[in-house]
């Protein structure tokens, strides 16, 4: 007699080589706590932590942001749809998957086709983002304007209101760092890093509708 496993399929866009990664997760794979999806070139890895309060954890790679993103999901939801997109919370690009394996590999399809547009919409022919040692602009600090990009439409949202954080107030102030931007809450001290490292970054950021400080300040509490 067979049991039919209760099983979900994972998947993400490896921000490194714009590969989509994907793998079928099942109930038991799941009780070992702690499972990674890796993608073939080594460049990048989902993390899937199962929680005491049984909750599923995912620490997802996102194609523009500089750290991955963590969601957590419930176990039902996590098994239970056909199809469930984790968006990243600055640009809103999907950048993970859960579902049944069909509905994942159209999700994935077409991300790729949304990707390839944002990216020919800044004079970008194809995937090359990827790539990682692009010719040209390669100086991360070389373009100033990024800063300036960014640092705009920080400014906008802010002025309209869609900043996101736990308390909702603000207000917020600004670090810059090398690679990024990052805006915090004074009142709460959620924060959230905004990438500068790369000219399609900075012009996805000027699509961006809201920002979310998805980092809270009191996370290992
Ligand atoms: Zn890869
Ligand atoms: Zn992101
Ligand atoms: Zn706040």
């Amino acid at each position: 007699m067979v049991l039919e496993q209760k099983n979900t399929t994972i998947a993400y866009r490896c921000p490194v080589c714009g590969a989509g990664v994907m793998s079928m997760v099942g109930v038991f794979s799941l009780s070992a706590n702690m499972f990674k999806l890796k993608c073939s070139c080594g460049g990048s890895h989902m993390d899937i932590n199962v929680q005491s309060d049984g909750n599923i954890r995912l620490t997802v790679p996102c194609v523009f942001c500089p750290n991955p993103h963590v969601y957590t999901v419930s176990r039902s939801l996590f098994f239970g749809r056909d199809i469930f997109l984790l968006p990243c919370p600055i640009y809103g690009i999907d950048v993970g998957f859960i579902g049944r394996e069909g509905d994942v590999s159209v999700e994935l399809e077409r991300t790729e086709k949304e990707l390839r547009e944002m990216l020919e919409e800044n004079g970008i022919s194809d995937l090359d983002l990827f790539s990682g040692d692009n010719d040209e602009d390669d100086d991360p600090l070389s373009d100033p304007q990024i800063y300036d990009i960014v640092m705009f439409v920080i400014k906008d949202l802010q002025e309209a209101g869609d900043i996101k954080c736990s308390c909702g107030n603000g207000p917020y102030s600004i670090d810059i760092f090398d690679d990024c931007i990052r805006v915090t809450c004074d009142e709460c001290g959620d924060f959230e890093d905004v990438p500068t490292d790369s000219t399609i970054a900075a012009n996805a950021f000027l699509h961006a509708y809201r920002l979310e400080l998805t980092n809270h300040k009191e996370e290992n509490n």
